[in-house]
């Protein structure tokens, strides 16, 4: 009876695991397609200067609106689209309609705003994204400076050596690189330096809890003193309350990005907000 039971449980699960792995196949076919069917959308997360309130770029975040799956949130297909090797394309197509933003931005007379885009490790391995990305920025007629590329720890660590030499490369044109969720991913601090970032952005999951829990405190504090001995910019994301934002700035962090201010936007509400907001935004 009981070999029974656990073959019973295991074809539950195998079942299960097959029903996962079939919703997975479908989602990345739907997935290859959604950039000619016109279904992602860009939204933008304003980044505010703690110090005078103003906004001084926004980070572009991706949507999927799959008219058969509905909203994917960006957790659960850009992973997919790694594994597909569709990854590349979808970078191509948000460095292209960023850099687009970003122009029409400057050409409403926001010309100093900056715009940040999220790499994936698979972005570094086709070979072409150094090409691309200045052939957009020439296009669009930006300065390349306002383009950031943000990186994650554990992208740093493998095939060392090409990805170096594309940085080096982008950098050389004056794009700058931050590296995203700071403090949760491999912590060899080295490559700060090896790759001359220009940002670290702290991880959310630390930024959250700093009012609450003094180990959380202790660790920003430690994040952000090190980041200004190295002249690094820091970002402390997932700012949703005003108290966690004060606290911040009086332990010196530079800029901010959250649900406090603003959710991600799109062009259209961004443009709004900034229009509307000569004055400065407060926390
Ligand atoms: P991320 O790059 O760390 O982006 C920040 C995430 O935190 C975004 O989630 C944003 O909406 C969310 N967030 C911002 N402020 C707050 C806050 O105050 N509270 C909370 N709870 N959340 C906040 P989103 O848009 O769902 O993106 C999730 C992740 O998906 C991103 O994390 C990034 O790793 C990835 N992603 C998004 N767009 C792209 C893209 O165009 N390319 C690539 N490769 N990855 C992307
Ligand atoms: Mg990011
Ligand atoms: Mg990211
Ligand atoms: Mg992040």
């Amino acid at each position: 009876a009981k070999f029974d039971g656990n073959k019973a449980d295991f074809n539950f699960f195998d079942q299960a695991m097959a029903d996962k792995e079939r919703h997975k196949l479908q989602l990345t076919k739907a997935l290859r397609n959604a950039i000619i069917n016109n279904e992602l959308v860009l939204h933008f997360q304003p980044q505010i200067d703690l110090e005078t309130g103003q906004i001084i770029g926004a980070e572009a975040l991706i949507r999927w609106m799959s008219p058969q799956y509905g909203f994917v949130p960006p957790t659960v297909f850009i992973p997919l689209a790694e594994q597909a090797g569709v990854i590349t394309d979808i970078t191509q197509w948000v460095i292209e309609h960023s850099v687009k933003a970003c122009q029409q931005w400057h050409q409403l007379g926001f010309n100093k705003l900056c715009v940040a885009v999220n790499l994936s490790a698979e972005d570094f391995k086709r070979g072409n994204l150094v090409t691309y990305t200045m052939s957009i920025l020439h296009q669009a007629n930006l300065p390349a400076h306002f383009l950031e590329l943000e990186l994650t720890e554990s992208m740093l660590m493998d095939d060392i050596n090409n990805i170096q030499k594309q940085i080096n490369e982008l950098r050389a044109f004056g794009i700058s690189f931050s590296i995203d969720d700071f403090g949760t991913g491999y912590s060899n601090l080295g490559y700060l330096t090896k790759f001359n970032v220009s940002t670290i952005k702290i991880d959310r999951s630390f930024v959250a809890n700093i009012c609450q829990s003094s180990n959380e405190l202790q660790i920003v504090k430690a994040i952000i003193e090190m980041s200004k001995s190295l002249s690094i910019t820091n970002v402390a994301e997932g700012i949703e309350d005003s108290e966690t934002a004060l606290m911040l700035s009086k332990l010196g962090c530079e800029v901010g990005q959250g649900y406090l201010w603003s959710q991600p936007l799109t062009q259209q509400d961004l443009i709004v907000l900034l229009s509307a907001k000569h004055k400065e935004l407060s926390y």
